[in-house]
């Protein structure tokens, strides 16, 4: 790089570091965070997760409720449940259109709910994971008011992630962040079957 180059570019570093450094100093609350993973692309589920490995590594403890899923086999389960800092906890119905049963499905999501409302009462669990909750809400199993409140009187160090395809507007508004993952490709829809330890 020439000398003018150089200088060009650290003028820039320069003019950007203040930028950043202005936006850490406004950055300055300190609380736990609401965080939203929807959209139809690839990514919600396993970004929470990473989000959970993320918390366990410093110590912190940890609680994932997935709704939807249950009789499905789940790699990243499989190797963190064994941590004492993480309860995991699942429907155990199927998808709906195997199910194909609500009363059944209703009463699965309220008694994993249950679990939901003791993490979100419990200071001592750092991050909460609500995986899939955007189908129990709007399959109306739960009570969207009660989802809310137990969101919103939560610890103040607790943050919480929700994923799943379709979050109403209602569920972004109580969010701090919302990422949407966008389908822009899919492998399954070029016939690639899902595989072992990547999809699940
Ligand atoms: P992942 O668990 O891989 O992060 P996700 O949580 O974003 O995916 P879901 O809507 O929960 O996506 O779908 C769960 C399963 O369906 C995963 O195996 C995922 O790879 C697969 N999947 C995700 N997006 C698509 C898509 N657009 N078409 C087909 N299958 C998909
Ligand atoms: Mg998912």
């Amino acid at each position: 790089m020439t000398d003018s180059k150089n200088e060009k570019h650290k003028a820039r570093m320069q003019a950007r570091k203040e930028i950043v450094d202005a936006g850490v100093a406004k950055a300055q609350q300190e609380r736990g965070v609401v965080i939203i993973h929807t959209g139809d692309g690839k990514g919600k589920t396993t970004a929470a997760i990473g989000t959970v490995a993320r918390a366990l590594g410093y110590g912190y403890r940890a609680a994932v409720a997935q709704f939807i899923k249950g009789t499905w086999e789940c790699g990243e389960k499989n190797y963190l449940e064994s941590s004492p800092l993480l309860e995991w906890q699942q429907m155990g119905t199927d998808f709906t259109w195997e199910t194909q049963d609500d009363a059944a499905d209703r009463a699965a999501a309220e008694k994993l709910w249950a679990h939901c409302k003791r993490w979100l009462a419990d200071p001592e669990i750092y991050l909460v994971v609500l995986d899939e909750l955007t189908y129990a809400l709007n399959y109306k199993w739960l009570d969207k008011q009660e989802v809310l409140e137990a969101i919103q009187n939560r610890p103040a160090e607790q943050s919480v992630v929700i994923t799943g395809r379709g979050a109403k507007q209602y569920l972004l508004d109580a969010a701090d962040t919302v990422s949407e993952m966008t389908l822009q490709k899919h492998a399954f829809h070029a016939g690639v079957a899902a595989r072992k330890g990547i999809e699940w």
